[in-house]
Parts: C-alpha cells; sequence; structure tokens
C-alpha cells in the first residue's frame, strides 16, 4: 500500500515523502480511508504507530477543500504531547498554510482566547484549560460551532483523568454531526460507551 492508494490528494503524498514517511504503517492503512469516507474511528494503537499522522493527513485533507473555521479539535492529557501534536500538523499541513492553536494550562489564557478568535483550522487543547476557556469567554463557544472533527488523542488518558465535566462542556459547544476519531493505546468501558454513541457507526482498528 501507499498512501496514494489510500485516497490521499498529491500535496499530502508529497509531503509524506518528504518527510521520510515511505509506507504508511498499519493504523494509518487502516484508518485513513475510513475517516476520508466521513466515518467516526476508534483506533487502538501505541505511540510510535504513526497514530498521529493516521488522524491529521484526513483532516488536512478536508481542509485544504474547506478552509473555513476551527475545523478540528484536538484533545490530549498533556502539553507536552499538545506541542508534539501542533509540530506534526505544522509539519503534515506546512503547504497548506495551516493556522494551529495550542490551548494548555500554564500559559496566558488572554492570548489563546485572542488565538481562537482567530479562528484557527486546528486548536490542539488539554481538557482543563479548553472547558476553562469556553466557560469564561462568552465569544468562545461559538468559535467551535462547526467543527467538523473531534480528536481525543491518548483517548484512555483523557477519559481516565477525571475530566469527565470537561468532556461534558466541550461536547455541549460541538455540533452534533461532527466526525469524532478516538486513538488509545488501550480499550476502556468510557471508550466503549463513546463508540456506542457514534452517530456513523464507528470504524474499528485494534492493531
Ligand atoms: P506517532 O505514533 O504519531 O507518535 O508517530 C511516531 C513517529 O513516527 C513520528 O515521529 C512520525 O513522524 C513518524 N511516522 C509516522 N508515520 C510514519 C510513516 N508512515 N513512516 C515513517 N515514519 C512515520
Amino acid at each position: 500500500t501507499t498512501f496514494a492508494d489510500l485516497g490521499l490528494a498529491d500535496w499530502a503524498v508529497e509531503t509524506c515523502k518528504e518527510l521520510g514517511m515511505r509506507r504508511p504503517t498499519p493504523v494509518q492503512a487502516h484508518c485513513i480511508p475510513k475517516i476520508l469516507e466521513g466515518r467516526d474511528v476508534l483506533g487502538l494503537a501505541q505511540t510510535g504507530s504513526g497514530k498521529t499522522a493516521a488522524f491529521a493527513l484526513p483532516i488536512l485533507q478536508r481542509l485544504a477543500e474547506e478552509p473555513y473555521g476551527v475545523l478540528a479539535l484536538v484533545m490530549t492529557p498533556t502539553r507536552e504531547l499538545a506541542f508534539q501534536l501542533a509540530e506534526q500538523f505544522k509539519a503534515l499541513g506546512s503547504c497548506l498554510h495551516l493556522r494551529c492553536e495550542v490551548v494548555v494550562g500554564g500559559m496566558d489564557m488572554l492570548n489563546q482566547a485572542k488565538g481562537l478568535m482567530n479562528r484557527p483550522h486546528v486548536v490542539i487543547a488539554t481538557p482543563g484549560r479548553i472547558k476553562v476557556l469556553l466557560e469564561e469567554d462568552p465569544d468562545i463557544p461559538q468559535v467551535f460551532s462547526r467543527t467538523k472533527f473531534l480528536v481525543l488523542d491518548e483517548a484512555d488518558r483523557v477519559l481516565d483523568a477525571g475530566f469527565e465535566e470537561e468532556l461534558r462542556v466541550v461536547f455541549q459547544c460541538l455540533p452534533k454531526n461532527r466526525q469524532t476519531l478516538l486513538f488509545s493505546a488501550t480499550m476502556t468501558s468510557d471508550l466503549q460507551t463513546l463508540l456506542e454513541l457514534s452517530a456513523n457507526k464507528a470504524y474499528f482498528y485494534e492493531a
């Protein structure tokens, strides 16, 4: 299998090549076509499996077609992971002039609010900080009113860390017809529950 076989556009295939990604990893080969089809996906995959590109590439391809408003909200459990995700998005989206905003604790919240008001293409957030912004700034929820993708990266940890209330606030602000992409190292009952809520019959990938 090649990246082109998965339904990715020429620019994306070319970017992968430039980044030294010669062939899709298994999680990429299985999940990218399903995400491009519009399916929800639950992928059980470890760090190092290439899972980030598995969701970033189809999101970026959608962005190339429809570059308006916040397209994707990516939630991840820690600041470090948030910045790593942003780096990968920027590398993969370099030729799209991708605007990516990282919203995590311990950094200036006013700047983050301003950044969100500029309608970045992709928002990468930890649950605690995005909740505070959504609740305390009345202008922020509508920034997400047309978001097409919700990604939970390291979803088992996002769901596990007592982030229930944070997730409830986030879920309320997103359109119901979004695509939900869950990537996790382990299967948990919370993930099972989320999967069952999927409106479009989620595709389940396990290595
Ligand atoms: P991840 O599992 O998303 O944390 O990715 C682990 C690392 O693998 C990242 O540094 C990627 O740049 C790299 N990577 C992702 N996909 C591929 C691929 N198809 N071929 C080679 N390296 C890749």
